[in-house]
């Protein structure tokens, strides 16, 4: 099987964006990954995603909605089956965003260990991979099921605010990862002599989350502007956040 038939076949790509990943030279893609439970997508996950891709020059940014987040309260968590619709619904118009179901199609918890030795196989070196993930959620790295795993198979892209203290992140990668990483302040990225670079990327952070879209939609009140059209319009035709 080609590359490019197993990267079809895998991903939920749209028409336009098949034809544009069979362009490419399948052997030097830089793929951003964004994991997350997406309940409901928002402007936020999606502004992100744009600056990310832009500013590392990503070939694509694949969405990973998690199935069972092992973090997460799963009693609030809408079936898989709505969070993908939503995240189809927000991506259509995007030729550089698409989507997987992975993390779906194994059982059991969605730890991203998994998913990164899955797509690793599907993306191996010299491609690269870059897995976007909050500040917050970064700092709680080691809670993670094989965290130190994790910085041999991707890049990590922490998403930081302006202002944002560089030392705490040096602290915990020379403490608990390797002591080898060195911060580059030209490039804005931590580097290692064998393990993957984390980049610091500065993304304006739109303060949404989808806990307050949830909440606003149980109370009756407006999500407009906070999530595309379509996505609202989903939420209103299911009323799956009601009551
Ligand atoms: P919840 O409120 O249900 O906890 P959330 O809005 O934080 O959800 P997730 O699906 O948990 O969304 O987040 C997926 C990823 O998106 C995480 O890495 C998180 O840091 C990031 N993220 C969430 N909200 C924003 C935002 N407003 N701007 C930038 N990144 C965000």
């Amino acid at each position: 099987m080609t590359e490019e038939t197993k990267t079809r076949k895998e991903f939920n790509l749209l028409p336009s964006q098949k034809e544009e990943l069979a362009t490419k030279n399948s052997d030097n893609l830089k793929i951003g990954i964004f994991g997350g439970t997406f309940n409901p997508v928002h402007f936020g996950h999606l502004r992100t995603a744009e600056e990310v891709h832009e500013k590392l020059g990503l070939n694509l940014v694949l969405f990973v909605p998690a199935s069972r987040p092992p973090h997460k309260n799963s009693s609030r968590i809408v079936p898989f089956i709505h969070r993908w619709k939503m995240l189809e619904l927000a991506l259509a118009d995007n030729s550089h965003f698409s989507l997987s179901d992975i993390e779906n199609r194994r059982p059991g918890k969605s730890y991203s260990i998994d998913t990164l030795r899955h797509l690793r196989k599907i993306y191996p070196k010299p491609n690269s991979l870059y897995f976007l993930l909050g500040i917050d959620a970064f700092q709680e790295i080691t809670t993670w099921k094989d965290y130190k795993k994790l910085f041999e198979l991707t890049s990590f892209v922490i998403l930081a605010r302006p202002g944002y203290n560089i030392r705490g992140t040096y602290d915990l990668l020379r403490s608990k990862i390797s002591g080898y990483y060195e911060y580059d302040e030209e490039n804005n990225l931590f580097s290692h002599p064998s393990l993957e670079a984390v980049h610091v990327c500065q993304v304006t952070l739109l303060d949404i989350s989808s806990t307050r879209i949830r909440k606003l939609v149980s109370g009756g009140q407006s999500i407009r502007y906070l999530v595309p059209d379509s996505v609202k319009e989903y939420i209103e035709k299911t009323h799956i956040y009601q009551g």
